[in-house]
């Protein structure tokens, strides 16, 4: 028989990743995506599995609680890989209680309809919760976070997702739910929302607008590609071990600047332009509050336990990367909606 998987939040960036890796790779598994389509959630992205037979898409909103029970009920799920959520720090700030209710409420209606469904056989059943390194809070030069760190967040974004991965965890030691989790660096690749620096910047750069770096630009972060989030997220789906947390990272760190500029000498290459230009956009805006300075991750648990490690190297990702958004000018201009240059708008001009 079939096993249901629920896979939440797959219409987002990572999601869509993992919910192609899975359709593809398991067509054993029907793959329920279940995603409220904020405005970081895109059909767009999945547009190349929609009619495949043991995949389906349901709207629906996780943080109300009889529609969640329903949908447990009626698809008695094996599985769920829960990565909803509202993702941007930036927003955050602006508006910490959207990420109360989706990172944290959601998280917890999503617990609670999974143990009531799996109440009387809990064998074979997985939550896997997708979180993210930034829980662990700042580093500062040297070190890096393991799963023994301790919590340190410092956003709204970053305490919403730690607070959910501590219920994660009390559910399974107050009701033996069988839970995993992982908690990853950051992430470049296909799909992410304009937002988020790395697409920000290749649009930029291609309308030859201001490239807005915060602060000085020395915040360092890993990097790591999506397609290798997803492979790791199989990876410790399949064969983590219950109760257990895997870092997963790229040991790729760069400070926001450099990789910015990086970018712009790809760009200025692929768009023939002289080189330099691009980084003559460069523009220094007011620092992002409460910035963390560095986030790296010891990612040795999951790879000696589980024998993951990235398959793709930096230049050959980034390069995939910076060519899929130049190929998909559609793609980004469907997003770059009223809503979103609104939002651009407060965030980077007036500072
Ligand atoms: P994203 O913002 O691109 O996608 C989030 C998805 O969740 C969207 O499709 C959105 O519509 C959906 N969603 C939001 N609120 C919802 C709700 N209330 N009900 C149902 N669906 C809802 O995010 P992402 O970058 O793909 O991140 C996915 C997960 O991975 C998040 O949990 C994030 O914390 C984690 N993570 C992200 C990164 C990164 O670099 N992007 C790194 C580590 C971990």
């Amino acid at each position: 028989m079939k096993k249901n998987i629920l896979i939440t939040g797959g219409a987002g960036f990572i999601g869509s990743h993992v919910v192609r890796l899975f359709v593809n790779k398991y067509p054993n598994y029907r793959i329920i995506n279940l995603d409220a389509l904020t405005y970081a959630g895109n059909l767009e992205n999945l547009r190349d599995i929609d009619s495949k037979v043991n995949y389906t898409f349901i709207k629906g909103d996780i943080t109300d609680l009889a529609f969640v029970s329903n949908l447990f009920k009626n698809y008695k799920f094996d599985g769920v890989l829960h990565l909803a959520a509202e993702s941007h720090v930036d927003r955050s700030i602006s508006d910490p209680l959207a990420f109360i209710m989706t990172n944290i409420v959601g998280t917890v209606n999503l617990l609670n309809a999974a143990k009531e469904c799996w109440a009387n056989d809990m064998d074979d059943k997985k939550f896997y919760h997708i979180s993210t390194d930034e829980v662990y809070g700042s580093l500062g030069k040297t070190g890096k976070f393991t799963e023994a760190t301790s919590y340190d967040p410092r956003s709204p974004y970053s305490a919403s997702k730690a607070s959910s991965d501590h219920l994660v965890r009390a559910y399974f030691h107050t009701y033996k739910l069988p839970v995993v989790l992982s908690n990853c660096s950051n992430n470049y690749g296909a799909n992410q929302f304009p937002e988020k620096l790395i697409p920000l910047v290749i649009n930029n750069i291609k309308n030859s607008k201001p490239l807005p770096i915060y602060g000085k630009g020395d915040n360092i972060r890993d990097w790591l590609f999506v397609k290798d989030h997803a492979l790791a997220i199989d990876s410790i789906y399949h064969d983590g071990k219950i109760g257990e947390t895997y870092n997963i990272g790229g040991d790729n760190e760069w400070t926001n600047l450099d990789l910015v500029k990086k970018l712009c000498d790809i760009m200025d290459q692929k768009l023939n332009r002289e080189t330099g230009s691009s980084q003559q956009l460069i523009t220094f805006v007011k620092d992002r509050a409460g910035h963390d300075q560095r986030y790296a991750i010891d990612a040795t648990k999951i790879k000696k336990e589980l024998g993951w490690q990235p398959s793709i190297q930096f230049e050959e990702g980034f390069e995939q990367t910076i060519d899929w958004y130049l190929r998909n000018s559609d793609w980004m201009n469907n997003i770059l909606s009223g809503d979103y240059e609104k939002f651009y708008e407060q965030q980077y001009t007036n500072r």
